[in-house]
């Protein structure tokens, strides 16, 4: 079986709640547990800073992807750093080979990731399993944005399930490994 990559969408920011960063590096353990290699933004800021530690620590595999206009924000222990020119290269870079893209709790960022990912799976472009972590109900307004697409014909019911909203890491890993 060749290499199983899942890519990690979260935030670059500091000053969170400590939750979401436990949760970020829970993530990375579960994932290391069953030998994934993980793929993230490659900085060494907020959550994205807990995931680069955590995949480290543990000794894993840890791709970086990050835009050349970014330099000096790259996490420096990555195990292999991709350098893009754009913003857009970077989400194509960090979403190419991976079986499953996760969003944390995270910013416009990751939200971004997160959108950008789930037009290309509905679209047929991205056959990985898209979650976004909904620790504490983070997702909850994001659910209801899309009900309400779903309600308005926007968006198909069927699209709208192509993103799954597990409300902890243990759960979201139960649904890896079904
Ligand atoms: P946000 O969710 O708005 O904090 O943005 C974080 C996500 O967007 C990450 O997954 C990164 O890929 C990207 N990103 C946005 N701002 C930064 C930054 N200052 N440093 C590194 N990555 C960033």
């Amino acid at each position: 079986m060749g290499e199983r990559k899942a890519v990690i969408f979260c935030s670059a920011s500091y000053g969170l709640d400590p939750k979401y960063g436990m949760a970020a590096r829970e993530a990375v353990r579960a994932l290391h547990a069953l030998n994934w290699t993980i793929v993230s933004g490659g900085s060494f800021r907020g959550t994205m800073g807990d995931v680069a530690e955590e995949a480290y620590r543990c000794g894993g595999r840890h791709i970086g992807v990050i835009p050349r206009f970014m330099k000096g924000l790259e996490y420096p222990h990555l195990t292999e750093l991709v350098w893009t020119d754009t913003m857009s290269q970077r989400k194509e870079a960090m979403r190419a080979g991976t079986r499953a893209a996760i969003a944390l709790p995270g910013g416009i960022g990751t939200l971004d990731e997160l959108i950008e990912t789930h037009v290309l799976a509905k679209l047929g472009r991205y056959d990985g399993r898209l979650y976004a972590l909904n620790l504490d109900g983070f997702y909850e307004p994001f659910k209801r944005l899309l009900d309400h697409y779903v309600a308005a014909d926007m968006l198909d019911a069927d699209s709208r399930r192509l993103i799954r909203f597990p409300e902890t890491v243990e759960e979201m890993m139960t649904d890896f490994c079904g």
